[in-house]
């Protein structure tokens, strides 16, 4: 036997998880069909924090910070803490309401959130316009990096705690593991997180789950502005600072898309619209545009990831509903720790549906 875990996708989230098996001593080998982050993963926007009002979710949020900043200095993996804000504008009362009952219940989980008056929000973020902010948040809970770094640091730790990471090397799953360069290898368990691609490989080995991948975009502006994290809620899009600029991400496309097929390039409305909606918010004059790309993000119906045992054997990590990477740190640990025999997240089990059902797909950071 080639070892006893194989871990399917060379992502965040598998290997976070092949890097806490191995370091508890498992044996554990990764197949990537690409390289090291080429998935979801190295397109991502790297916007972490741990905004979330639900229990569980300010667990992993915090847990999730936590290791970003253990991390931060391993190899050209740097953690930038930089608080991040959300607001909804006058008139959009149904998102203002949701803010507003949503902070209360993060600060009841410990999360350094606060709700802001327009003109708190002024003082934070002097280079943003908030004259028509009628509802706002804020969390110091927060920061950004650049994921590609993230998984090369993890792809080093991983392999010096014990695992094998190989690379170019696509696998589809088999009665006792994987099928790799043409040949059965044998796995006492196997993880897919293989992102966009897990619904596709787990339904070969017959089971479907409730999963679509759906293509979002982002973009970076040159400009030297200063400005926290933000999301504006009511137009739908985020902001980061980003060495080379500003960083511009919505363009969600609300269709499942084919994770074989699809545009890696990002539409040219998706530029013009974030172009215009970040020169207002920012009063810009006509930025250049860096780069623009696409990248693919996994829905479920109710948008908590799927995330446990399809099988005695088979486990899976998917539906992220574009808060992966942000995650990844403490998904990784939450995973390792179950698939060595620890009982994981009851409401992320994957066979809560039956994987046919109807859902449409909604943004991953809209507030409802
Ligand atoms: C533009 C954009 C911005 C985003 N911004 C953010 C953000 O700011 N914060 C955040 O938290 N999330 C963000 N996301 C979402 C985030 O990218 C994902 O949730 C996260 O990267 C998922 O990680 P993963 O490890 O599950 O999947 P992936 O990174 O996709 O890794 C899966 C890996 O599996 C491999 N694979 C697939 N099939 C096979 C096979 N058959 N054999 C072997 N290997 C296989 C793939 O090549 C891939 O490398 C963004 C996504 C995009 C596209």
């Amino acid at each position: 036997m080639a070892g006893t875990i194989a871990v399917v996708g060379a992502g965040a989230v598998g290997l976070t998880a092949a890097y806490d098996l191995a370091r508890a001593g498992e044996r554990v080998t990764v197949f990537e069909r690409g390289s090291v982050g080429s998935g979801s993963t190295g397109r991502a926007a790297g916007v972490v924090y741990d905004a979330y009002a639900e229990d569980r979710d300010a667990k992993i949020g915090r847990r999730a910070i936590e290791r970003f900043r253990e991390f931060s200095g391993e190899g050209n993996f740097e953690f930038h803490d930089c608080p991040y804000c959300w607001f909804a504008r006058d008139g959009d009362e149904k998102r203002a309401t949701a803010i507003r009952e949503q902070v209360p219940r993060m600060q009841t989980h410990r999360i350094d959130a606060a709700l802001l008056e327009s003109e708190e929000l002024a003082t934070l973020a002097p280079a943003m316009e908030t004259e028509d902010v009628g509802a706002a948040a804020i969390t110091y809970g927060a920061g950004w990096t650049e994921p590609a770094t993230y998984t090369t640091m993890m792809a080093e730790k991983a392999r010096a705690a014990g695992a094998e990471i190989r690379t170019n090397t696509p696998v589809s799953l088999c009665e006792d593991g994987v099928q790799a360069e043409g040949r059965e290898e044998a796995f006492e368990t196997v993880i897919v997180a293989a992102g966009a691609h897990t619904k596709r490989l787990v339904e070969a080995a017959g089971y479907a789950i409730a999963m679509k991948p759906y293509r979002v975009q982002a973009l970076v502006l040159d400009t030297e502005i200063e400005t926290p994290m933000g999301y504006d809620a009511t137009a739908g899009f985020y902001f980061r600072p980003h060495p080379e600029g500003l960083l511009v991400g919505d363009g969600t496309e609300a269709v499942e898309s084919d994770p074989d097929d699809w545009d890696r390039e990002a539409n040219e409305g998706f530029v013009d619209s974030a172009r215009e909606r970040a020169s207002e918010r920012f009063g810009l004059s006509e930025p250049a545009v860096e780069r623009a790309w696409a990248g693919l993000c996994t829905a479920t119906p109710d948008r908590d990831p799927l995330v446990g045992w399809l099988s005695a054997d088979l486990y899976v990590a998917t539906g992220w509903q574009g808060h992966g990477f942000m995650r990844a740190p403490a998904m990784g640990e939450l995973i390792a720790r179950e698939v060595r025999g620890d009982s994981g997240i009851e409401a992320f089990r994957p066979m809560r549906f039956s994987g046919n059902e109807e859902f449409s797909i909604t943004e991953g950071m809209a507030v409802e």
